[in-house]
């Protein structure tokens, strides 16, 4: 297999923790493209960078306390990507929305224009009905034409009946693709791995 096709490869990846950032002054001026990922605390994101990362481990690092309102960056494949790991949010008080909540640097991030930036990933719980949240971060990306990519997670606890039923309904929430996704089987991987290098 020639380098270029190896790089392609969804059996090549190797992410590696780089550095929590506080400001938007942290990040690195110039390099590879970004991938933000987004979600609700609990909707599976540190599993699914682990999962992606074929680690255990991984994520945790993210999860310290002090770094769960950073955001965490992680090097795929030594400068062919930056996955840029953003706060979870949903977890303060029912009825705040999303705007109160992602003030502060995910919103400065998400909105300062970084041409690096390529996409954000933002993840749903597959296994509960879309969530206004999620929707309302939908609709704040494209408002800021931020190409948006959707992963419905935990796709291993719905049946094999309930998962085409569960994509058509999250397809037609968000109006846009979904990809299912699991942490525990691993569902998706290839494919999530393959269209993010593809983009880089
Ligand atoms: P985060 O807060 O978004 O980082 O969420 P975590 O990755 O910590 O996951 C929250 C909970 O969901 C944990 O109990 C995980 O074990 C569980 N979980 C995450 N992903 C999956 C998945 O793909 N399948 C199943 N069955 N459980 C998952």
């Amino acid at each position: 297999m020639s380098p270029a096709q190896l790089r392609g490869s969804s059996a090549t990846w190797q992410v590696e923790f780089v550095k929590s950032c506080s400001a938007l002054s942290d990040l690195p001026g110039e390099g590879p493209s970004e991938v933000a990922l987004l979600g609700r605390s609990n909707v599976g994101k540190s599993s699914l960078l682990n999962s992606l990362a074929g680690r255990g481990k991984l994520a945790r690092t993210s999860r310290t306390p002090g770094r769960t309102r950073l955001l965490n960056l992680f090097d795929v494949n030594q400068g062919q990507l930056l996955l840029v790991d953003c706060p979870g949010y949903g977890y303060a008080k029912a009825g705040r929305s999303l705007r109160e909540q992602w003030t502060g640097l995910v919103e400065q991030y998400l909105s300062s224009r970084r041409p690096q930036l390529l996409l954000a990933l933002l993840l749903v719980d597959g296994c509960i009905e879309p969530q206004a949240l999620d929707l309302e971060a939908a609709v704040w990306l494209r408002a800021h034409a931020i190409p948006l990519g959707i992963v419905a997670t935990k796709w291993d606890r719905l049946s094999g009946n309930q998962r085409p039923l569960a994509l058509r309904r999250f397809e037609a929430a968000f109006a846009a693709p979904v990809l299912g996704y699991s942490s525990v089987s691993h569902a998706g991987r290839d494919e999530l791995r393959k269209r993010l290098l593809s983009r880089a």
